[in-house]
């Protein structure tokens, strides 16, 4: 039905390209590209190792998504009808912008963050909405797990199972281990960044902010039990208020274990997670000493484990979900609708951990509706805005079933 391009060869894109592939009545061919080619040859080789497409039919590119001219001159070449954003949310604008100047639809993922600013919002991207509506293109935003499948679960539950939606509590809880000491399971850059912020939720039509994981309480998640779980800032929750208005109250919480806390705030006080640049002595490569300047998260990033090599020893799993309160016929109704996805099998389908796995998945599906037409308008949309049941029916069919609790204890 369609070309894809993928952009970024990390843990998401691996996951993506193989649910791709998987698929190939859907995408008919496939590029992956990114800023380090060689990435992208071994992914696309281990793809066709498994057999599911021919062998020598992934093609691959070296491009830097920073660069505008670069991108347009790339899909001016390949001309996909897709191009799936798997690279880092520094690259959402100059992607969108080589999309609108080379005619080509859009997903992501994440929104788009400044490199020198720890701060995410749509706006950046909504502005975009005229110029991809004036082109007859599709932008599709935030179509991962959280954001993407807590959103369509949101837009799920108002379409069949409530007239008003009043409170939302999104809840993520990896109860996963990887034997490491500190890891994170996506772009340590992007998630400490991320965790360290300002803790924001919305409550009766404005933002209330919190300090970082200011508040917490232990959350009972199924087949997992009690997590204490910290109140953080979330992209889609912006857009979530803004698609339902009626909703009073909107929180995001992700579980941390003690061990993990303890290394962050180690790193937050010895200036680590600082996104600033300083001076710092290296050797040159001709063994003298030269002044070059580093950003102190980029360069811990490059000393910590590699969120794609966690998978191995990977076990237990995660647990992510919505837990809805509102009104049907005018009674108050409790819903919850999750899905547990498990490290290990995750790994032995696709090489990669669970948190890459439950991001690529719906990456993949978010395509596949818009391949097969079903989420095709022009404009910039998050995934709410679409109609959730046939992107629920894949995601039962794609490897992440979903579950669901009517008039349960919410805890919340
Ligand atoms: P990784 O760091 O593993 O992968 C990022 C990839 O992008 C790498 O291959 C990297 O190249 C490539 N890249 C970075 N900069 C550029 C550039 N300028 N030009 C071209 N390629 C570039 O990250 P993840 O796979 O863990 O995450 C991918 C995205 O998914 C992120 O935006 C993240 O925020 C998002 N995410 C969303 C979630 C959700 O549920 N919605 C959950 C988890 C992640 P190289 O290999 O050379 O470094």
């Amino acid at each position: 039905m369609g070309k894809v391009i993928i952009i970024g060869a990390g843990g998401v894109a691996s996951v993506a390209a193989h649910k791709v592939a998987q698929n190939s009545d859907v995408f008919t061919e496939i590029m992956i590209a990114s800023r380090t080619k060689a990435k992208c040859d071994v992914l696309a080789k281990a793809i066709e190792a498994k057999g599911l497409v021919p062998v020598g039919s992934i093609k691959t590119a070296k491009v830097d998504a920073d660069n505008v001219e670069e991108l347009v001159a790339l899909f001016n070449e390949y001309k996909p009808d897709l191009c799936m954003n798997l690279a880092l949310p520094y690259q959402d604008l100059t992607i969108m912008e080589a999309c609108l100047q080379s005619g080509v639809n859009y997903l992501d993922t994440a929104n788009y963050e400044p490199k020198d600013e720890a701060h995410f919002e749509y706006s950046w991207q909504w502005a975009f909405k005229d110029r991809f509506e004036k082109a007859g293109l599709t932008a599709i935003l935030g179509c991962g797990f959280d954001p993407g499948v807590t959103s369509i679960y949101t837009a799920y539950a108002a379409k069949h199972h409530f007239d008003e939606i009043q409170y939302l509590d999104i809840v993520d809880c990896n109860a996963g281990d990887h034997h490491k000491a500190f890891a994170t399971n996506f772009n340590p850059e992007i998630n400490i960044r991320e965790i360290t912020q300002k803790g924001l939720y919305w409550e009766n039509g404005k933002w209330v902010e919190t300090e970082p994981l200011e508040i917490h309480k232990p959350l009972t998640y199924p087949e997992v039990g009690p997590k204490e779980s910290y109140l953080l800032h979330h992209e889609e929750i912006e857009s979530l208020v803004k698609n339902y208005p009626t909703i009073k109250r909107a929180r995001f919480w992700m579980t941390f274990g003690e061990q993990y806390l303890k290394h962050l705030d180690v790193i937050q006080n010895i200036g680590m997670s600082r996104i600033d640049e300083i001076e710092y002595e290296a050797t040159g490569l001709d063994g003298k000493p030269v002044k070059v300047k580093i950003v102190p998260l980029q360069f811990l990033k490059a000393v910590l484990p590699n969120p794609q090599e966690l998978g191995e020893n990977y076990e237990g799993q995660t647990s992510i979900g919505c837990r809805i309160r509102g009104l049907k016929d005018g009674k108050e109704h409790t819903y919850y609708v999750y899905n547990n996805c498990s490290h290990r099998a995750a790994y032995e389908e696709t090489g990669m951990q669970g948190v890459s796995y439950t991001t690529g998945v719906p990456a993949m599906i978010g395509a596949m509706m818009f391949m097969k037409g079903l989420w095709k308008r022009p404009g910039v949309w998050n995934v709410e805005e679409f109609d959730p049941d046939p992107f629920m029916e894949q995601l039962n069919k794609q490897g992440l079933p979903w579950h669901e609790i009517h008039d349960g204890d919410l805890e919340l």
